[in-house]
């Protein structure tokens, strides 16, 4: 079980490694373009060479997390194709960048319902997927339940994978606060285990590739998407000490999306705390 986080990318997506090892990450996330803008990722070539010569130094597995303006569940054709290009370019550059994998909000349903769009979401995600490298996960994260996001349950996640044919390449990644926040409780050893439990059911082995670990500012099933330090919110010490002993994270990297103490984002001590309690917890380290 790696510890690692999302670092930022300013002055180039190659600067986060040294950023994240100087905290002690084990693992990394970065955006390779404005998460709230269209405009496709476009490194230059000494920008990606520096990219892959970072990561060949730093030999910690990394993924990026794709735009969050993109909507697979939108009626706006629009939408759609700008949906497409956009996890389409994310996959091909993390394919050039050796990126393990890019996670993914599927999107909103609009008040359509999960049912009425689920077909169209595969077909566009399907569509990505023919252009996509072999060796790269698309990973679709879970969502705290709010407005109308697609993939807030495991049932949901589970009928869009299999709705795209079981791809190998498909996998979740879970966040914490998300699932606690849509009322799964993660947070202590019966509720870890019936969460799990599902998760196996709805999406068979080897689909649980990632997890954001994030602290909830939210109660148990509040429906709210607010991140907070780790041991300062809702799930607490003893609720990540619990999940992180289950065997089913044994594996998975955990990528902190906190605030920060400074407010300032990931930091060392959310690092250090995430730690100890995996050294608490028994789980294997990095
Ligand atoms: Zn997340
Ligand atoms: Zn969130």
């Amino acid at each position: 079980m790696r510890i690692g986080a999302h670092v930022s990318s300013a002055g180039g997506p190659h600067t986060a490694f040294p950023k994240a090892l100087a905290m002690g990450a084990e693992a990394l996330q970065v955006f390779l373009s404005a998460p709230q803008q269209w405009r496709l990722p476009a490194l230059s070539d000494e920008q990606a060479e520096a990219f892959i010569a970072a990561r060949g130094e730093a030999a910690i597995p990394v993924f990026t997390h794709a735009i969050y303006l993109s909507n697979f569940g939108s009626q706006d054709e629009a939408i759609q194709e700008k949906s497409v290009a956009s996890l389409g370019g994310y996959l091909e550059w993390a394919g050039r960048l050796g990126i393990e994998g890019v996670i993914v909000h599927v999107g909103s349903h609009l008040g359509l319902g999960f049912d009425a769009v689920r077909d169209q979401a595969c077909r566009l995600l399907g569509t990505v997927l023919e252009r996509a490298p072999e060796h790269v996960s698309l990973l679709l994260e879970n969502n705290a339940g709010q407005g109308n996001c697609m993939g807030r349950s495991f049932a949901e996640l589970g009928s869009l994978i299999r709705g795209l044919g079981d791809d190998p390449r498909l996998g979740i990644c879970l966040d914490t606060c998300h699932a606690f926040a849509m009322g799964y409780d993660i947070a202590n050893t019966e509720g870890c285990e019936l969460a799990l439990t599902e998760l196996a059911n709805e999406l068979g082995p080897g689909r649980l590739r990632a997890v954001h670990a994030n602290d909830s500012k939210g109660a148990l099933g509040g429906v709210k998407d607010r991140h907070e330090n780790i041991g300062e919110g809702s799930i607490g010490y003893d609720g990540f000490r619990t999940l992180m002993a289950h065997r089913a994270f044994a594996d998975v990297p955990f990528l902190l999306e906190v605030p920060g103490i400074d407010g300032k984002g990931p930091d060392a001590e959310n690092i250090r705390r995430l730690k100890q309690l995996r050294d608490e917890a028994g789980a294997p380290g990095a």
